[in-house]
């Protein structure tokens, strides 16, 4: 597989999936034959329809012993037939724990050829009519732990900025960024988002496009903006970069690109952020602005409403779908609206199986990538090249249509994140849903939703669901009184949202008590994401929970902020 790649080769990719897919399964099965993992079931043998006879259907807890070896200073082979040269962190804040996966530089590379070919779909779209545009994209770093053996430890995006690969890009093969490479590897998160704006500012009239890995990082940015636009414009004024930049290598490119003092700009940029409200700042500092990139599905689809202010409503263009465990697909039809995002999976990236949901325990129902039907709910399985084998990654797809003839899957939601009183078992999509819908209602009220996260509150009888809210004004000065009838009716919009066995629950036998929002003070979701990032993930994957069931600490830092509590006044009513 060639590092670079062009549109060509989406159309080979997804035409030819089936027979992609059988070599990559042999090209793996040949490579870790001998690993003591693969070993105990297939006994040294390659081949495809034992491993799928033998091969068992595994979750972390099944391979973590394995991986923990290697970690520790055991020879790759434990698990992997290629060398292990790092491990991925997940984020943890999907599946409650934090992982880590054994991967090489193979991995950065393949995340590489999806993120490029992402970029010719959209260049199909988004011509630049022979301009070079640029893109101001918020990426950031954090320096590797290391494991007991002194292998780097870092989450998937930090490992992908700080390759070889990512260095020595081929220049068609991703986007021009109005940032230098040495901002994005500024390890101090604060300097790197800064010197972003700098350049991004400076550099507007180039600007084409607005974005970050995850919508949370890019809504996250423009807060950062609103703290900082005034020094912004003094730098811009001045020429000269503020002195707490005290990163060397980002300090000096960063200076070069600002150039000299320019007043002009600087009037500009400052006339803009101090209008009353921030509707539409990224379309009024960069006017050349055609889309903002950064995946707003699943848990990211909450920021969409706040995306849309600050934008007016430009394209969201939803690119890639991935973890640590595998890269997944790109999104080929980048200007559908967010919710009608689907993901075509890249059948060369690793080997993808699909266990039904409702295969009630037959794991005989796993089917192959090209076999999974439209319209029905599956959990992805991979076998990848580091080591891991039918390995259950806990999202929830559903098949919306085929590419060529690949598959291209819905996110539907992360598996087993329910909130649960009672019976009822509430979805993360319908958390979502119902997020949407409180929106709707806020919308009355000049307020806007920041973040948000939710538990089930067990601990009083009856038990009822909490719900915590950050809540912005429209207005750039942000002084908010809060409506308590808007806020009622949030918690009631919330409810009416919910399934049928909630309702039931909730109206007819009492079993669950009234919903409950409390509202949390400015910058608690920052606090939030402090807390997850302090123990060790990285802030460019972080991914707000939606639900906190499980995290006591997670609980109390928003315990501590909490400035108001509204409650819903009646039950909703039955579904008819
Ligand atoms: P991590 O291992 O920390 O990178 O997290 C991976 C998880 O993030 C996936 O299993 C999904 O649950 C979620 N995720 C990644 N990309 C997307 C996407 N495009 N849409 C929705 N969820 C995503």
């Amino acid at each position: 597989m060639s590092p670079s790649s062009n549109l060509m080769d989406l159309e080979e990719l997804t035409w030819n999936a089936k027979q992609i897919q059988e070599d990559v399964l042999e090209e793996i099965l040949t490579l870790n034959a001998n690993t003591e993992y693969l070993h105990r079931f297939l006994k040294g043998s390659s081949d495809k329809e034992l491993s799928k006879k033998n091969v068992p259907v595994v979750t972390y807890e099944d391979v973590k012993p394995y991986i923990e070896r290697v970690a520790n200073g055991e020879p790759s082979d434990v698990i992997s037939g290629g060398p292990i040269t790092k491990f991925l962190r997940s984020t943890g804040t999907s599946g409650g724990k934090q992982k880590i996966f054994p991967v090489n530089d193979k991995y950065t590379e393949k995340l590489g050829y999806v993120i490029a070919l992402q970029s010719h779909a959209l260049s199909k779209h988004f011509d630049s009519g022979g301009e070079q545009g640029k893109a101001m994209e918020f990426h950031c770093t954090k320096r590797p732990s290391e494991s007991p053996s002194g292998l780097p430890i870092t989450a998937v995006f930090s490992s992908f900025f700080m390759s070889d690969y990512f260095k020595n890009r081929p220049s068609k093969c991703s986007s021009q960024y109005t940032s230098p490479d040495q901002v994005i590897l500024c390890p101090d998160y604060k300097q790197s988002m800064y010197c972003h704006f700098l350049c991004g500012l400076v550099q507007r009239d180039k600007v084409v496009s607005v974005g970050a890995t995850f919508a949370f990082v890019l809504v996250r940015a423009i807060d950062f903006l609103k703290n900082y636009w005034k020094e912004l414009c003094s730098n811009i004024r001045s020429g000269n970069v503020s002195e707490w930049i005290t990163d060397l290598d980002c300090r000096t490119a960063v200076s070069n690109i600002l150039g000299g003092a320019n007043t002009i700009l600087a009037d500009l940029i400052e006339q803009e952020c101090n209008n009353k409200s921030w509707e539409g700042i990224i379309t009024r500092l960069w006017t050349k602005a055609r889309y903002i990139e950064c995946i707003i599905t699943g848990q990211m689809s909450q920021y969409i409403p706040i995306l849309d202010f600050y934008s007016n409503k430009l394209p969201l263009v939803s690119t890639t779908y991935g973890s640590s465990e595998s890269t997944f697909g790109m999104n080929v039809d980048p200007l559908c609206k967010p919710q009608d995002v689907s993901y075509t999976f890249a059948p060369n990236i690793s080997y993808f199986e699909f266990l039904p949901v409702d295969h009630e325990g037959d794991m005989a129902s796993i089917v192959d990538l090209v076999d999974v039907k439209l319209g029905c709910y599956y959990e992805p399985v991979v076998t990848n090249y580091f080591g891991l084998h039918r390995y259950l990654i806990g999202d929830i797809l559903q098949v919306t249509g085929f590419y060529n003839s690949t598959p291209q899957f819905r996110f539907v939601h992360r598996k087993n994140v329910v909130l649960s009183v009672r019976s009822e078992t509430t979805t993360e999509e319908e958390l979502l849903k119902a997020s949407a819908n409180a929106t709707v209602v806020l919308e009355s009220s000049n307020l806007m939703l920041v973040g948000f996260t939710c538990y089930a509150d067990i601990s009083t009888f009856p038990g009822h669901y909490v719900f915590y809210w950050e809540l912005k004004a429209k207005g750039v000065n942000n002084v908010f009184e809060i409506d308590k009838n808007v806020m009622v009716k949030c918690c009631s919009a919330l409810e009416e949202s919910f399934g049928e066995v909630y309702k039931k629950n909730r109206s007819e036998d009492g079993a669950i008590g009234a919903l409950e929002i409390r509202v949390v003070q400015q910058g608690t979701f920052d606090s939030l994401m402090e807390y997850f990032v302090s123990l060790g993930g990285s802030i460019a994957q972080y991914k707000t929970p939606l639900c906190i069931n499980s995290s006591s600490e997670a609980l109390a830092v928003l315990e501590n902020k909490v400035l108001t509590r509204f409650y819903s006044e009646r039950p909703p009513p039955l579904d008819s």
